[in-house]
């Protein structure tokens, strides 16, 4: 069972975790819960995001601030001796989890110090302090569901989750990490034990942390779930399942009852912020299913992922949207009929470091259209630019254009792509609300269909398009 930042936010959240796993202790043998860091919670006077502060000093430090980590040291602080001092009745371990609490922010401003001398958060050192969250958070709430009454000891990824050494999204190695988690995780099962994982956080072969990327924690359930076998993964959220879309956008999305693994990963690649893209991935050999609930509302039976075709009663299941996206088009009269243009395109792009969401071509060859996370221009451009001097000195190229503030909305659905006029009716519902289309891909399982606007208009967009799902 993951559960989410939210699902972690405050002592109350963690309660119900803590009997949300209890009840589970009756109905399975073994339970192994994965957290994240705490996030935000219900109290509108706590709006701390332990990630996210983390985060944010770091960089404050690398720029010369030495406030801000001080300040986010005395919120962090806060947060979680709050939560241990209403959230755990034991006396001793209260004392006990606050004083690791207070050696792990110790360790937080020594690194940020750091970080400010150098003048440089290298991703390696992000990573450092990133993880931090995770790891304050197993031991509170594992310290909370034993004062529910269930045996639970905190665990930390960096010892058990081999990765690569890609910081900031790392790749787990699978053979070691199996090995690791079996060899600490089923001792504790078989003495009746709630393990309680840190999500997003693994370690290279050399020991240093590294972190999944952002919203891993999922990624983590599921290499747990494949290491032990699971029967199950159950992740946690502050919503019933997986919605047809955001509720903060649209707040008459509803509950996707089945979902295919296709589906639910195109929405994951394609924005859907309710799962980590790569969560299927460690479970569809096994077929592990895995079920989306809703920590505040855990009878409601959420969203079942099933690894054969999910009931298709209408062609569009859900639409999704990645924000502050960019559109970078090479344009040219001398690119007609030049072999080898699109190649020397994305190996300049993937030269950069970049991921290229989406890429369209005009049909009469004369542009090439490529959606990239808008943090990536900077990258990028000069890449392309340097790729395609030549061309561009003899006017063949006339230029490399970018369009900085786009967005995609993708409409996922198996039934999309055997559904004539499908792709008509998202145009026609854009096109009624004055929405221009920049470009257009099918999505890459062909269950979707992805769309790029302006950013103005992305809210709109995803709107008109959900007014489609019945
Ligand atoms: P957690 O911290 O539990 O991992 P996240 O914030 O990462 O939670 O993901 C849950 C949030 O994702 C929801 O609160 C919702 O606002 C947002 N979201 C975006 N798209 C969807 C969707 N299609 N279905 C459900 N939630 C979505
Ligand atoms: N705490 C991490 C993040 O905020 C990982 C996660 O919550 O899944 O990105
Ligand atoms: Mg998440």
């Amino acid at each position: 069972m993951k559960f989410g930042g939210s699902s972690v936010g405050d002592a109350a959240a963690m309660r119900q975790v803590a009997r949300i796993a209890r009840d589970a202790i009756v109905e399975w043998d073994d339970v192994i819960v994965v957290t994240s860091a705490m996030g935000r919670s219900p109290n509108p006077r706590d709006q701390v995001k332990v990630t996210d502060t983390l985060l944010n000093a770091a960089r404050a430090a690398a720029n010369g601030d030495d406030e801000t980590f001080k300040r986010a040291r005395r919120e962090l602080a806060d947060k979680h001796h709050a939560a241990i001092e209403a959230g755990i009745s034991i006396p001793d371990e209260r004392r006990a989890i606050g004083d690791e609490i207070d050696r792990f922010l110790d360790g937080f401003e020594m690194l940020c110090a750091s970080v400010r001398v150098l003048g440089e958060a290298t991703p390696r050192a992000l990573d450092a302090i990133a993880g931090l969250g995770e790891r304050m958070a197993a031991r509170v709430l594992a310290g909370v569901i034993r004062s529910e009454g269930v045996l639970a000891e905190a665990v930390d990824a960096t010892e058990v989750v081999v990765t690569n050494t890609q910081y900031q999204s790392a790749a787990p190695l699978m053979e070691p990490t199996r090995l690791k988690l079996r060899e600490r995780l089923l001792p504790m099962l078989q003495a009746g034990k709630v393990p309680v994982v840190t999500g997003y956080v693994g370690a290279t072969e050399g020991g240093v942390p590294t972190t999944l990327g952002r919203g891993g924690s999922d990624y983590s359930a599921s290499i747990v779930a494949d290491a032990l076998e699971a029967s199950e993964v159950r992740n946690f959220s502050d919503v019933d399942g997986v919605l047809t879309t955001d509720p903060r956008v649209a707040p008459d999305a509803h509950t996707i009852k089945i979902l295919s693994a296709t589906e639910m990963s195109e929405m994951a690649f394609f924005g859907a912020q309710v799962l980590h893209p790569l969560t299927i991935l460690p479970l569809v050999e096994k077929r592990i299913p895995l079920r989306v609930k809703n920590t505040f509302n855990p009878t409601h039976p959420g969203t079942l992922i099933v690894y054969d075709n999910a009931p298709a009663d209408q062609p569009i299941k859900s639409v999704s949207v990645i924000r502050e996206v960019a559109v970078v088009t090479v344009t040219g009269r001398g690119m007609m009929g030049v072999a080898g243009i699109a190649a020397r395109t994305f190996t300049a792009v993937a030269r950069s470091g970049t991921s290229v969401y989406m890429f369209a071509q005009a049909s009469a060859e004369q542009n090439i259209c490529l959606v990239i996370p808008r943090a990536a221009i900077e990258r990028v451009r000069p890449e392309l630019t340097s790729e395609f001097q030549y061309e561009i000195r003899k006017g063949d190229i006339d230029a490399i254009s970018v369009l900085d503030d786009a967005a995609i909305i993708t409409a996922v659905g198996a039934g999309i792509a055997e559904t004539p006029g499908v792709s008509g009716r998202v145009f026609s519902a854009l096109g009624e609300q004055g929405i221009n289309i920049i470009a257009i891909a099918q999505g890459s399982s062909e269950c979707g269909i992805s769309l790029v606007v302006k950013g103005s208009a992305a809210n709109d967009a995803v709107r008109a398009t959900h007014r489609l799902i019945a």
